[in-house]
């Protein structure tokens, strides 16, 4: 937690359940990586956190986008962003969306089948493309493999046809999954990807760029790789693969750009026993998988939460949230313990919680008010 957020939580005592957010750590974030990766271009993963603060920094700091809807368009326009610094980089397309980017005056989409080519041909006549293409997901807390991507074949078949589709073919993108713990996925990729840009150029396409997506792991309970370690491999990977002859670079970094500058602030609702002898606690919030912690699925994204009986004796909780769903559990199996003083009323804090949480909240199931967000 910085500075800036634990002043407020003191002096404002806001009311639970909010997220407290500070930009300057976003700038200091994206800082960072520019340093640490200075030949790539940097599109921010907007559906990361679209919080109107969190663009308007990122405009000023120079940052482009990558937008997953027209609304995430609009909302990088309106604050402030070009165009031409933004990419509508889900391969999910409605035609209407296509078409409206379009005239928005949008100039670069991906896609990942014949389908959406087709479609990106008729309603963004003209456009950048890119193919995405599959690649592992593993050692990604959070994958995405299995629902996107086009197998090499493919891909090398729908950059060949692109052209004469009247779009103009400009590259390869993948996503290694987010919260990538392995640098080593990146260099895989990268060797996946050059084969497929030295077998297109033998076929007379001449790719410029590469799309490395995102995935670069925030910090949660478990240390991760820094930045740096991931830089070295991916510049690596890529001088091995294509020498002084390097593709432009795009990176679309949304949990490391956001993850560690948010707090969510939470309210204990209940502590209670299964049965009377029963060692394990089981701990209320007041928010849950459908309060905004949709990332809890399959515990797979395992938050560090603090408490104001930090240090004092503990014992071993399952932890849910506060609805009448039975699936309303953040953590089960996942071994956490949690002060024996812990009550009713007490504020707990959920650190890390700056990436996909507020989006995740669900329209007031329950009648529960979604999460306030305070930026700073
Ligand atoms: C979600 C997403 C990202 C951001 O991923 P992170 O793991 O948050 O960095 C980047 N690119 C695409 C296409 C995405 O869908």
């Amino acid at each position: 937690m910085t500075p800036k957020i634990a002043r407020f939580l003191a002096a404002d005592s806001p009311v639970c359940p909010c997220l407290v957010f500070d930009l300057d750590r976003v700038e200091a974030n994206f800082r960072n990586l520019r340093r640490a990766l200075p030949l790539a271009q940097i599109y921010y993963a907007v559906k990361a956190n679209p919080a109107a603060p969190v663009l308007e920094r990122l405009v000023s700091l120079g940052s482009r986008f990558d937008a997953a809807s027209f609304e995430e368009i609009r909302s990088c326009l309106a604050a402030g962003a070009l165009p031409a610094d933004i990419s509508f980089g889900n391969t999910i397309k409605k035609a209407a969306a296509i078409r409206a980017a379009h005239e928005a005056g949008i100039r670069l989409y991906a896609f990942d089948s014949a389908e959406e080519l087709a479609k990106l041909a008729e309603n963004a006549p003209g456009a950048a493309v890119y193919c995405r293409i599959m690649v592992e997901n593993e050692g990604a807390d959070w994958p995405l493999s299995r629902k996107f991507g086009a197998e090499i074949g493919l891909a090398r078949e729908l950059m060949l046809c692109a052209g004469d589709l009247g779009l103009d073919p400009c590259g390869l993108s993948f996503h290694v999954g987010s919260q990538q713990t392995r640098t080593a996925s990146y260099e895989a990729a990268i060797g996946r990807v050059a084969m497929l840009f030295t077998d297109l150029a033998e076929a007379g396409v001449n790719l410029r760029m590469v799309n490395l997506g995102g995935g670069f792991p925030a910090r949660y309970r478990e240390t991760v790789p820094d930045i740096d370690d991931f830089a070295t491999a991916i510049m690596g990977a890529m001088t091995a693969h294509f020498g002084n002859a390097l593709p432009e670079m795009l990176i679309e970094p949304g949990r490391c750009i956001v993850a560690d500058a948010g707090v969510v602030a939470s309210e204990v609702v209940l502590v209670s026993r299964r049965a009377k002898d029963d060692p394990v606690r089981w701990v209320y919030l007041d928010i849950g998988r459908f309060g905004g912690l949709a990332e809890t699925e399959n515990e797979a994204i395992r938050y560090q939460i603090a408490t104001p009986h930090d240090g004092g004796p503990a014992g071993p909780v399952a932890i849910a949230g506060p609805t009448c769903d039975g699936a309303d559990i953040l953590y089960q199996r996942t071994p956490y313990r949690l002060p024996i003083a812990l009550a009713a009323g007490d504020r707990v804090l959920l650190e890390g919680t700056g990436a996909y949480v507020t989006t995740y909240a669900s329209q007031r199931f329950n009648g529960f008010t979604p999460l306030a967000e305070h930026y700073l």
